[in-house]
């Protein structure tokens, strides 16, 4: 199941990508649609939005989202029951059943979702530090950054700039798939990964969980999938990033990927 790895967790999946990456600006097609070099850097939060909505829809409408009454759903439940995250924030998270799938992606609208593998995998406390992770991610604007640069780019933009910037209208007559795989695909940065990790440390903290957790599920995707190098040399590998958490929190807890499963319960 390598290949079903998503980047923002392990940081590997540009293994399975080829071409430019997705952060790179078309310039030559901006121009071509009659943007300006300004105009394509002021994307406006009404376009974001919009963009986002249609596209966790289609995610949901096509992936399986477990059912209320599934075994995932009450760990998710029971995890967020008290879950403490920052005023103003509005976070709308769902699973996804997809056995073997370790994975988890989130928008700048807030919506997060889980792959069920990664439950089957982690303990609750793991999946708490993932779901802060994420969280992370739109909490400190790494999400809107990363769909701002995947709109920029893309034929939808062009689109609504056709229809006098129209998005409703745009999105309806466009094709989104290719953007929904790139927005769930997203690639951050090094410095925007040990950010959010550090935000699920916060989260994971305030919950009353030991932050060994977040090292311990970080070694299990090492243990997993390990420590390829990206194509992309500024992407972080799980172990380098466990490694930076133990450094940070001045603790050790381990190379799980020389020890097996970790278990800290
Ligand atoms: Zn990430």
């Amino acid at each position: 199941m390598k290949k079903a790895i998503s980047v923002c967790i392990t940081c590997v999946t540009a293994l399975a990508m080829s071409g430019p990456p997705a952060m790179a600006l078309d310039l030559e097609g901006l121009v071509d649609a009659g943007f300006g070099l300004f105009r394509a850097a002021t994307v406006s939060d009404e376009e974001i939005n919009a963009l986002c909505a249609a596209s966790i829809q289609k995610s949901d409408k096509e992936n399986s989202v477990v059912e209320k009454n599934s075994a995932y759903t009450a760990r998710l439940a029971k995890l967020t029951k008290d879950l403490k995250i920052d005023r103003g924030l509005r976070i709308n998270i769902k699973t996804y059943h997809a056995p073997g799938v370790v994975n988890a992606f989130a928008f700048p609208d807030g919506s997060v979702r889980l792959y069920s593998g990664l439950f089957d995998v982690m303990n609750d406390s793991e999946v708490l530090y993932i779901l802060g992770h994420e969280i992370g991610h739109v909490a400190l604007g790494h999400t809107k950054s990363a769909t701002r640069a995947i709109y920029t780019t893309s034929a939808l933009r062009k689109a609504a700039a056709a229809s006098g910037n129209n998005m409703a209208a745009a999105i309806s007559r466009h094709n989104l798939t290719d953007i929904v795989e790139k927005l769930t695909h997203s690639q951050y940065s090094q410095a925007n990964e040990f950010e959010a990790d550090m935000y699920a440390v916060k989260v994971v903290r305030e919950n009353n969980i030991d932050p060994r957790y977040c090292v311990t599920a970080l070694r299990k995707l090492e243990a997993l999938y390990g420590n390829q190098g990206s194509v992309f040399a500024s992407h972080p590998t799980p172990g380098a990033r466990a490694e930076a958490l133990e450094k940070e929190l001045g603790i050790k807890v381990g190379d799980a990927a020389q020890q097996g499963v970790i278990s800290l319960r």
